[in-house]
């Protein structure tokens, strides 16, 4: 790239940014500066500079800065020119094999870039910076803050996540250096910002110039450094725990019991989570903290409201714990929900994840809270085949993860890396690897393994049970019982049922044998129930009987149909004979 129509001068003195006075051939000219860094290393008195006469006669100044002599070296300080020569160098066939599109200043998301190239078939975004300030051989940049370059860097990491090839390309506006670094005393946010972009798959390169008073090209890559400092700081493990939470802010999806995230509301959403769905668990936490706003109405409730209150949500021992765990902090604690990891996990029915849920969400402090979609990430992350069934793989998982939860923000660490499992990793199909901000750090994406990660052994096959269930009505009334108080589904209610299948007339002849005489029946069709270590697999009869009362089977409740619905809870494992239970 060449220049016409230069002259030298002397620098005089720079009364702003953007004009400097020069003594050219006797004269005090003003010479507009382009570039508006501070360039004080630059710009002494008494330098000789190069400066270029303007063919616009609309401009008030008639000159234009372009170089500047420091020491032995000629340094370009022409802030316009880097961008052109980067095209330039291009498309004499440097960095890509076959350009096909190059348009300068594109915009992307909030921000523009320099360069837009496509070339080998992929689609690239070039951010271009021009460099001049040296010392003893290391040239640096910025040599201002910067929050617009940080923004770039940002944007362009972003861009590599969303299938882009992104550069920051430093054209050093000299020759003869040693090496490149951000300048950490300027603006350390621009060269922590480039350095974790780097680690995110931007490439950051440097290349020098050939200088002379009228021209500038590209010549030699530099090497590029970032301080050992920076590798201590932000070392791989503390980047991955930046994006995490940084991609959790930004995509959180809104839940009731993420708005005020005190430990009682944590627990009772952490608990209903387990083994349910978001969606399915939403109705049930707002309808449990309007019944049960407290630990001390926890503490408090009758067993049957409680029992209620969790019909539905199956694992009913966990509801039931949670009501013991209640007690014990009324005990213990004179109401007050403890506060440390260990009170915490010494409460009936919490293990290590909840303990570490409430720990980080409720109080913030760095624990982990390792679930299902946890471990899947890390194992996929790592391209760990481990079982991760096996409690020591989750103990090394928590034990790796505790040392990187940053301090200033657990809370949206653990959750980033939860809601990073259930709406990117996901369990069932493919994982959106396109939309994962850890993709760059993700061995089993690498290796094309994702889906065979996790490792997971399957437990102790389920036993399978057949039972007969009887709905028996009397135009008015059905029968029920309560279930023994030990057990599954403890102290729950539920429609008669015996062990077997039965044919019609085996249902008949039970029906007789507990005093109740069949009027009419009806069978209901087979439903199956599965719980963690068996499956039921049920058929169902309606018998209309003349007297309900007339049984001699103890223990059997009388109820409305509707009374299902508003005292006795019935759980979900007789679901699909509930539908029958007000037809008559
Ligand atoms: Fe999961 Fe893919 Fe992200 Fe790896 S890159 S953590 S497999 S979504």
């Amino acid at each position: 790239m060449h220049y016409v129509n230069i002259r030298k001068g002397s620098f005089i003195e720079r009364p702003n940014r953007f004009i400097a006075y020069i003594d050219i051939e006797g004269k005090k000219e003003t010479v507009h500066v382009k570039n508006t860094g501070r360039c004080a290393e630059l710009l002494v008195p008494g330098a000789p500079v190069y400066v270029q006469e303007t063919d616009n006669p609309a401009r008030k100044t008639r000159w234009d800065l372009i170089a500047v002599e420091k020491g032995k070296r000629m340094v370009n300080m022409d802030s316009q020119i880097p961008n052109k020569l980067v095209a330039e160098w291009l498309r004499e066939g440097n960095l890509f094999e076959e350009i096909t599109r190059i348009r300068p200043e594109y915009t992307y998301g909030s921000s523009r870039f320099d360069l837009y190239v496509e070339a080998d078939g992929k689609k690239i975004f070039i951010e271009v910076k021009g460099v001049t300030l040296e010392e003893d051989g290391v040239v640096r940049f910025p040599d201002a803050p910067s929050e617009r370059a940080v923004k770039h860097v940002e944007e362009l990491k972003t861009a590599v996540r969303e299938g882009y090839e992104a550069y920051v390309f430093f054209v050093v506006q000299m020759k003869g250096v040693r090496y490149f670094t951000p300048n950490m005393d300027t603006h350390p946010a621009f060269g922590e910002a480039l350095f974790r972009a780097s680690k995110a798959g931007v490439h950051i390169l440097a290349y020098d110039c050939e200088t002379g008073k009228d021209y500038i090209h590209i010549e030699d890559e530099v090497p590029v450094a970032f301080a050992d400092t920076m590798e201590d700081k932000i070392g791989e493990e503390t980047y991955l725990a930046e994006t995490v939470v940084e991609w959790y802010r930004a995509n959180k999806r809104e839940l009731p019991w993420r708005k005020e995230p005190d430990a009682y509301r944590v627990w009772v959403s952490e608990i209903m989570l387990q083994q349910t769905r978001v969606e399915a668990v939403k109705s049930y936490y707002e309808r449990f903290l309007r019944e049960l706003p407290t630990v001390k109405d926890l503490a408090e409730a009758e067993e049957d409201k409680l029992l209620k209150l969790w019909e539905g949500l199956g694992y009913y021992n966990r509801a039931r714990n949670m009501q013991k765990a209640a007690r014990q902090i009324m005990i213990d604690c004179h109401g007050v929900f403890p506060d440390t990891y260990e009170e915490i996990l010494s409460l009936k029915g919490i293990g290590n994840y909840t303990a570490g849920a409430i720990s980080a969400f409720a109080y913030g402090l760095p624990k982990p809270a390792v679930d299902g979609n946890v471990l899947r990430v890390i194992s996929r992350l790592t391209g760990s085949r481990e079982d991760i069934a096996k409690q020591s793989v989750r103990k090394r998982v928590e034990d790796m993860l505790e040392p990187i939860i940053p301090k200033d923000a657990a809370s949206d660490f653990n959750q980033g890396l939860i809601e990073l499992g259930a709406i990117v990793c996901v369990p069932n199909g493919e994982p959106k690897c396109g939309e994962c901000p850890l993709s760059c750090f993700c061995e089993a994406r690498r290796q094309g393994t994702a889906s065979e990660i996790p490792v997971k052994s399957r437990g102790k096959a389920r036993r399978i049970e057949e039972r007969t269930v009887f709905l028996f009505k009397d135009g008015k009334k059905l029968a029920i019982r309560k279930r023994p108080p030990k057990g599954l589904l403890a102290s729950l209610y539920e429609f008669p049922n015996v062990q077997g299948s039965m044919s019609m007339e085996e249902a008949v002849a039970y029906s007789k044998g507990i005093g109740l005489m069949p009027v009419r029946m009806k069978a209901l069709g087979n439903a199956k129930h599965i719980f963690s270590h068996i499956e039921w697999h049920m058929t169902g009869y309606e018998i209309i009987v003349d007297e309900l009362e007339r049984t001699n089977e103890k223990g059997f409740l009388f109820i409305r149909a509707e009374e299902i619905g508003e005292e006795y809870p019935v759980p979900s494992a007789f679901e699909y004979y509930k539908r029958y239970a007000g037809t008559i």
